[in-house]
């Protein structure tokens, strides 16, 4: 059975003072649910050490060991500060950095390399929504950023599409159900049914306390990655119990 996760991020939100909100998620992790903030990486190692029961991850990571690369964090170093996750693929280091397919698979082995799961976003555009590609962009998506050795257990796909992001905006249960059977399927067709059968696929974009329960009862969905909703224990704690 598929252990469902709660992913909230934080993106370029928090300070010190936001660890408090984490201390408030003590008690989350329980049953079948497994809950995950990612901070900013100026928070993870305090975050960690608050041992919560919430899993800390990171939101992006280089793809090098280390090296000249003036500002960014390797994998290890993330792994290092108390990290068990991190995020690849977001839209918005796709959009803010150019970041390619390429450059995602590229950060998903070296994640892998140094221990850490990886949260792997892709989701289409609004254009390519209404023109009808969104199949066929995420499939290219897939393709492209998933390296081979994906598993279960080193893998999650989060579904994000792009139009939804702190919009407001929600795809309908039916795109949702479309959506995340075809990545299921997709997923199978080059891992093999166990493997796909095994991999957690999230939902994100506008996710919150009033519409988790509705998207949660979607067949393949094992969870969220959440944005502005997981900055306040009293916004993210009823989704976490909206998937128990
Ligand atoms: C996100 O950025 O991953 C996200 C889903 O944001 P929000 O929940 O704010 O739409």
């Amino acid at each position: 059975m598929r252990r469902k996760l709660a992913a909230g991020n934080w993106k370029m939100n928090g300070t010190q003072v936001s660890l408090a909100e984490l201390a408030a998620m003590q008690g989350m992790s329980k049953g079948n649910v497994e809950p995950l903030i990612c901070p900013p990486a100026t928070l993870i190692y305090a975050a960690a050490g608050l041992k919560t029961g919430v899993t800390i991850g990171a939101q992006d990571c280089h793809a090098g060991e280390n090296g000249a690369h003036t500002g960014d964090l390797s994998a290890m170093m993330l792994a290092d500060a108390g990290a068990a996750y991190v995020i690849t693929g977001h839209s918005e280091r796709r959009q803010d950095h150019g970041e390619t397919d390429g450059d995602v698979l590229a950060k998903t082995e070296a994640a892998w390399a140094a221990g850490l799961k990886v949260i792997l976003c892709i989701g289409e555009s609004e254009a390519q929504r209404e023109d009808g590609s969104t199949l066929e962009v995420l499939a290219t998506q897939l393709k492209g950023s998933v390296p081979e050795g994906a598993t279960g257990s080193n893998l999650v796909i989060a579904y994000e599409p792009i139009w939804a992001i702190g919009t407001g905006k929600v795809p309908t249960v039916q795109q949702i159900t479309e959506v995340h059977r075809f990545l299921r399927t997709e997923i199978a067709s080059r891992f093999g049914d166990d493997i796909a059968g095994a991999m957690r696929l999230l939902y994100g974009g506008s996710v919150k306390a009033s519409n988790a329960a509705e998207i949660f009862a979607v067949e393949d969905v094992d969870g969220a990655l959440v944005g502005g909703a997981s900055l306040k224990a009293t916004d993210f704690m009823p989704i976490v119990s909206a998937l128990n």
